[in-house]
């Protein structure tokens, strides 16, 4: 039987011997990752079920792949026809970054896969990875815009923490002007006003490209008459000139309209009532 002081001395010299001791540079702890399934028949659980279909769609249809490489195509045809003109300033292409030019539907895959709801702490461990793939098309059509002399800007809402792997998963994947002036993350508001302005102060704004009507004008989160549709009525000129729209089924304000903010169970009774009333 080992003594106590035996026990002690072996303990010390293991901890001494040990490579933890060593001094190096870590980096911080990655934020835990919610691995286990939302509760079976909680609210969370039943919500998340409900957008099967739509991160079905938008990750593995060739519908989807084929919608955003026709709609890069366009953006292309867009982008020539609106850089002629006499305006001596400089152009610029303005893209949203999320299911604009990166694809996030792993993430979808994988709170599908959990039962669980966005979560902003569970999206930064995903962000984190700087690992999604480009969308269809997305580096083609801003290699293009470059080569017209086009400079680019990424306005997004990812949050100013998550700037470092964005820029990262940007760079790794070739995309251009992907540095801290081009890349205005949101820091505070959603609305993506005054950073178009900043944008439009110093260039000829050419094209807006986004999965979301948001993306071309902050007049869209109002969704209170006829979904918001009579709204894209009366801009109907400056968005066929200036915007082009992706698919983008698995989130945005088009779903927060009818589910609203607040906790999962009112989201889900919001949603069930919706269809309640729309009946046939
Ligand atoms: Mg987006």
């Amino acid at each position: 039987m080992m003594t106590r002081t035996q026990l002690l001395i072996g303990l010390t010299f293991l901890v001494a011997c040990s490579p933890q001791r060593t001094v190096v540079e870590t980096p911080a702890p990655p934020a835990p990752v919610v691995t286990t399934p939302a509760p079976v028949g909680s609210d969370e659980a039943a919500l998340s079920q409900m957008g099967v279909d739509a991160v079905l769609w938008q990750s593995t249809s060739a519908e989807a792949d084929w919608i955003y490489r026709q709609g890069y195509a366009f953006a292309k045809q867009k982008l020539d026809a609106n850089m002629s003109g006499s305006d001596a300033r400089p152009t610029a292409v303005i893209v949203d970054i999320d299911e604009t030019v990166l694809d996030n539907s792993p993430y979808q895959v994988n709170a599908i896969q959990r039962e669980r709801t966005f979560d902003q702490a569970d999206w930064k461990v995903w962000t984190d990875k700087a690992s999604a793939k480009a969308c269809p098309g997305a580096l083609e059509f801003l290699e293009h815009a470059k080569s017209k002399g086009c400079t680019v800007f990424y306005i997004t809402n990812r949050d100013v923490r998550e700037r470092a792997s964005t820029l990262k998963n940007l760079t790794d994947l070739g995309f251009p002007f992907a540095d801290e002036a081009h890349v205005l993350l949101m820091d505070g508001a959603s609305d993506k006003t005054e950073r178009r302005a900043m944008v439009g102060a110093t260039h000829r704004i050419v094209l807006l490209v986004g999965d979301q009507l948001r993306d071309f004008d902050e007049r869209f989160k109002d969704r209170s008459a006829d979904y918001g549709r009579g709204v894209a009525a009366t801009m109907a000129d400056s968005l066929s000139k200036y915007f082009v729209l992706l698919p983008n089924p698995m989130y945005g304000t088009y779903r927060d309209v009818i589910q609203g903010k607040g906790p999962d169970a009112e989201k889900r009774q919001r949603t069930k009532a919706w269809f309640k009333s729309n009946t046939y």
